[in-house]
């Protein structure tokens, strides 16, 4: 079976380093695998979700010259490739759950929840669906449909455990009784996430799911979607989160962290995919760091990335660009630094200006 990876950012916002390089590690594995790359835009959130985020992040993944086979842009033989457009799938299949008993309606009032969570956390309890309309009478649940009752549909969780044995991570096992019945659709008829991921994801025939570390808690979730719905589950490989040089999660406050921001820096797209790439993966040992995109993927392996936080340092990253920028042909270099020479008002005003033997 041939290797089939997506990169699914949400359009919230401009492309954070983190999720720069997510991409790139789906890059690398489906080109060393000789594999499908599919760009995915999950759009579930409506309020945040935005079409110009949309297209800079896809401008951005085009700068870095990842290449795709598939996606929004370019369509391909499973698409649509934005959630929102794929809703009556994720609604067909919550209705074969509801039929099977897999899944049923939900009733509560966000008041009702709310008062839930807050008994939950009061009696240091983990926070889940207490189960209120988990065994109501099936006719009690028509008439509540009928009557025009707000209602979601929740997924019946099975007792018992859910493992993985992730890619980078090792085995996770987790006891249902901590995940609690979770929505599938809200009472809006909008799919949740981890539904419209896993009917995407077997849909798209997705092998390999790499992502962030932050999405680990998500899986066992989705597997009992893959469980409920009878589909194949896929292998899982998180990454791990990228930190700050003061130990906390790299954000905004440690200075520029999205790739319009180092686009406008001036670092070289080669750069930034030879530093992200030694965020989390360790190239083999023959000391050379500097590496270009083509034997990045020919040496990339998930077994050599690392499960410890990785830490951006900007010295390195910068070391990294120097070292890309001595390599850059004078010519494109010139057309890479006309618009920085222009902002800087040295266009135009020195004619005795000799950029010959420029070099760093
Ligand atoms: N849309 C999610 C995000 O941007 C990614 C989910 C996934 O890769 O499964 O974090």
């Amino acid at each position: 079976m041939s290797v089939r990876v997506r990169f699914a950012p949400s359009p919230t916002g401009f492309l954070h380093v983190g999720n720069v390089r997510t991409a790139l590690f789906n890059w690398f594995f489906a080109r060393k695998n000789r594999g499908s790359l599919v760009v995915r835009i999950e759009d579930t959130d409506a309020e945040r979700s935005e079409r110009r985020y949309e297209d800079q992040l896809l401008e951005d993944l085009r700068w870095l010259g990842i290449e795709w086979d598939e996606g929004v842009d370019k369509g391909g033989d499973v698409g649509p490739y934005r959630h929102t457009e794929r809703f009556p799938l994720y609604r067909d299949r919550v209705e074969q759950l509801l039929g099977e008993g897999r899944a049923y309606h939900c009733f509560c009032s966000q008041e009702q929840l709310e008062a839930d969570r807050k008994k939950q956390l009061a009696e240091g309890q983990s926070i889940r669906y207490v189960g209120r309309c988990r065994d109501l009478d099936p006719k009690e649940a028509r008439d509540c449909l009928d009557e025009g009752r707000p209602a979601s549909v929740r997924l019946r969780v099975r007792p018992g455990s859910v493992s993985f044995q992730d890619l980078v991570f090792g085995l996770i096992e987790v006891d249902t009784d901590n995940v609690g019945d979770f929505i599938l659709l809200r009472s809006d008829g909008s799919a949740q996430y981890n539904l419209a991921c896993v009917v995407d994801d077997s849909m798209m025939g997705i092998t390999h799911v790499i992502r962030g570390e932050g999405h680990i808690s998500n899986t066992p979730r989705q597997i009992l979607i893959f469980e409920g719905l009878g589909l194949q589950v896929p292998e899982f490989a998180h990454l791990s989160t990228i930190l700050g040089p003061d130990g906390a999660k790299l954000s905004k406050r440690h200075g520029a962290t999205s790739l319009a921001e180092f686009r406008q820096l001036g670092y070289l797209p080669e750069a930034v995919v030879n530093y992200l790439a030694l965020l989390g993966w360790a190239p083999p040992e023959d000391g050379n760091e500097i590496l270009s995109p083509e034997k990045i993927v020919s040496a990339f392996d998930l077994k050599s990335v690392n499960v410890s936080p990785a830490t951006f340092d900007l010295k390195k990253f910068n070391w990294v660009n120097r070292s890309h920028l001595k390599e850059c042909p004078l010519p494109r270099l010139l057309t890479l630094a006309e618009p920085f020479l222009e902002k800087a008002g040295l266009v135009g005003t020195d004619p005795t200006l000799d950029l010959q033997g420029w070099t760093e």
